[in-house]
């Protein structure tokens, strides 16, 4: 039996010997060059290191790029940014005061900027309406109450008078679809008044918060009702966000400065686009879809 074993034996060895001698060294023990690269490389299909690693630092630095990028908040104006509206707010707010008080020559000023409140409190005044028990800001609520159920009336009558101006859609997508912040409106139309004229032209879904004429008679206070807003949607501190006023009038930009933004300032309603520059408009541009206000829309890029 030990003598088969050993016979075996001497049978293996003496076949490895052969093979060795058969064999050349090299394609025993592969080159060391190429056992260093098998270390690093995962076994399976071959992988060019050199991209996996570009396609890694690429990753890491988009990465980096998304927590650097500050989010918008627009605030958009209506009147004269958004829409025209053929006075249909002015009219009805005449209608309002003729039926409450019979005259309405109190409402003779312009109403370009102003809010909601501050032209219904100024008329007021200038027309002496007895108050009785009431304060001035009760009397304002009251009128105001009045007046958007006539505009609603208004806007029923005459759709035709409710107008987007030319691009406002073409760019509202655009910044929709860029992704960059939230759209809201910063406006002095109450908020009921805003949406029977963005209604009107099916406008008024595009936005998801706002600062309104009823959240303060200050053009100012609103559009920081309207900032704080947008920075709750985002989850974000007001700090960490850039503010963004899209308006028509002297008075929009003062309003956006006055809470730290920048304001876009477009000459589609009473202001030329030279009269807001000298008003420190930040970019004054003939129109909204003009490259000048798409650059500043979407300062990381289109899409
Ligand atoms: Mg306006």
């Amino acid at each position: 039996m030990g003598c088969a074993a050993g016979g075996e034996a001497a049978t293996w060895a003496e076949a490895v010997l052969a093979h060795k001698q058969a064999t050349p060294l090299h394609a025993i023990c592969k080159p060391k060059k190429e056992r260093m690269r098998a270390l690093f490389q995962p076994a399976g299909p071959q992988v060019n290191l050199w991209s996996t690693r570009l396609r890694a630092w690429a990753a890491l630095l988009r990465l980096l790029c998304l927590w650097a990028v500050r989010p918008l908040i627009y605030l958009f104006d209506i009147d004269g940014t958004l829409v025209t509206t053929a006075g249909a707010g002015r009219k009805a707010l005449c209608e309002t005061f003729r039926s409450r008080y019979g005259a309405d020559h109190g409402l003779q000023f312009s109403f370009d900027g102003m809010t909601d409140k501050a032209i219904v409190g100024l008329a007021l005044q200038a027309m002496a309406v007895p108050l009785h028990e009431a304060s001035l800001a009760d009397e304002v609520e009251r009128v105001l109450e009045s007046y958007v159920n006539v505009l609603a009336s208004h806007a029923q009558a005459s759709a035709d008078a409710f107008v987007i101006h030319e691009g406002v859609v073409a760019v509202l997508d655009e910044v929709q679809a860029a992704g960059q912040g939230v759209m809201g409106l910063g406006t002095g139309n109450v908020r009921r008044g805003a949406e029977i004229k963005l209604a009107a032209v099916n406008l008024y879904h595009r936005f998801a918060f706002g600062g309104f004429g009823c959240d303060h008679h200050d053009r100012t206070a609103l559009l920081a009702v309207g900032a704080a807003r947008g920075a709750a949607l985002l989850g974000k501190p007001m700090g960490d966000c850039d503010l963004l006023v899209i308006g028509d009038t002297p008075k929009d930009i003062a309003a956006a400065h006055g809470i730290g933004a920048r304001c876009l300032a477009v000459a589609t309603g009473s202001y030329s686009v030279e009269e807001l520059q000298a008003a420190g408009g930040d970019v004054c541009v003939p129109r909204l879809d003009h490259p000048a206000a798409k650059a500043a829309l979407l300062p990381y890029g289109g899409v």
